[in-house]
């Protein structure tokens, strides 16, 4: 539990973590020592930070804590895939997904409680809003996970990738958002290059640009679809920042390094974004943007309006994309049978949007 009128140390980058010490009369440089103890060693207990002076522990016991979100539940697919519902102090909860592939381990995780936009093929969009997590609560994911799995006897498994890829949109928790994947990338938290700490947005296009300011991360796409019409009608964002604008946004980004690309996400959705048309148009409309395609096949979830592409029109999409020289990967499905697969996370949102009770009533189940 986490008390008032200590500062977390969780929602501090190593900046913030050095300010905070001069603030309270101590040597900027034990921050580092400080970040160390808390994410290579796990300890949240200044009592077992043995190298640093009693009168130093004592300060930082007077002053400081150390919370990350608690797990309320676990969840292990037969893939191996590894669901947390974690719990927030404000009732509210969060989904954390790992997934162990034969060489890294990968950690999906939100960056809000539930999502404010309304992407009509997503199960967290039904769950409405309630708030942003904050930074102690998005770096706290990746510090929960990584006890918990070398808790695990004879377990190998490492977190060796991050995305921001779980509930929320993390382009609209900016700040706090930057904070945890400083973190992520720093050496002396958990030393991620940021090629595998990947953000991935719906198409916040101002603040893509911003992004490329102030980090250097992995950035995926969730494109979805080839027209405006359409795209609108799965991601409404697009309305305000249709597809030539997001576009533009992303060549920009590529210019900042020489190996980056982009990462276009593409939900295939049956009969509605999946055409040989549609792979021609999407060939067309990546020309110009150093990039590659990620197809993940849609995962249904209770009242999705769709279905998933069949697979041989997976396959074909694919090729058309392949031929035209589009580096493409499809999606494995991972953790479907805990409802941990792609947009299938619900965490347990305290909705202050009253989308879950409209989309109730449309469905005459609230009256
Ligand atoms: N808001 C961010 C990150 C969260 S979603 C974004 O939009 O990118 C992570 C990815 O899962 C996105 O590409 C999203 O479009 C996709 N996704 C959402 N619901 C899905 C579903 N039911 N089946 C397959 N993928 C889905």
């Amino acid at each position: 539990m986490s008390t008032p009128d200590k500062t977390n140390l969780l929602n501090l980058d190593q900046q913030g973590l050095k300010d905070f010490f001069a603030s309270i009369g101590e040597k900027p440089f034990r921050a580092t020592q400080l970040m160390k103890w808390i994410y290579q060693f796990s300890v949240d207990d200044f009592e077992q930070m043995t190298n640093l002076a009693r009168s130093l522990r004592e300060n930082l016991m007077s002053h400081c804590e150390i919370v990350a979100p608690e797990i309320s539940e676990t969840q292990a697919s037969s893939d191996g895939t590894i669901k947390w519902l974690m719990r927030l102090p404000d009732g509210n909860g969060i989904e954390t997904v790992f997934i162990p592939e034969d060489d890294r381990g990968t950690l999906c995780i939100s960056s809000q409680v539930g999502c404010i936009l309304n992407c009509k093929f997503c199960s967290t969009a039904q769950q409405g809003f309630s708030r942003n997590l904050s930074t102690a609560e998005i770096i706290g994911q990746v510090w929960r996970a990584n006890k918990e799995l070398a808790c695990i006897p004879r377990n190998e498994r490492r977190i060796t990738n991050v995305v921001l890829m779980g509930m929320g949109e993390p382009l609209l928790n900016f700040d706090n958002v930057i904070r945890a994947m400083n973190l992520m990338m720093d050496d002396n938290a958990y030393g991620l290059s940021h090629r595998r700490v990947t953000l991935s947005t719906s198409g916040v296009v101002p603040e893509i640009y911003h992004l490329k300011e102030v980090a250097n991360v992995s950035l995926a796409v969730s494109l979805h679809a080839v027209t405006d019409k359409l795209r609108t009608e799965l991601v409404p964002i697009n309305k305000k920042y249709p597809i030539v604008e997001l576009l533009q946004a992303c060549r920009e980004y590529v210019k900042g390094g020489p190996r980056r690309k982009i990462t276009f996400e593409y939900v295939m959705l049956d009969g509605v974004n999946d055409s040989d048309e549609d792979a021609r148009r999407l060939v067309r409309l990546l020309s110009h943007v150093p990039s590659k395609v990620n197809l993940i096949p849609f995962n249904p979830f209770p009242n999705s309006p769709y279905l998933c592409s069949k697979a041989k029109r997976i396959a074909a999409f694919r090729d058309i994309l392949m031929q035209a020289g589009v580096v493409t990967t499809t999606r494995k499905t991972r953790g479907d049978d805990i409802d941990a697969a792609c947009g299938q996370l619900a965490g347990e949102v305290q909705d202050r949007t009253r989308r879950q009770q409209r989309i109730l009533q449309m469905d005459g189940k609230l009256q």
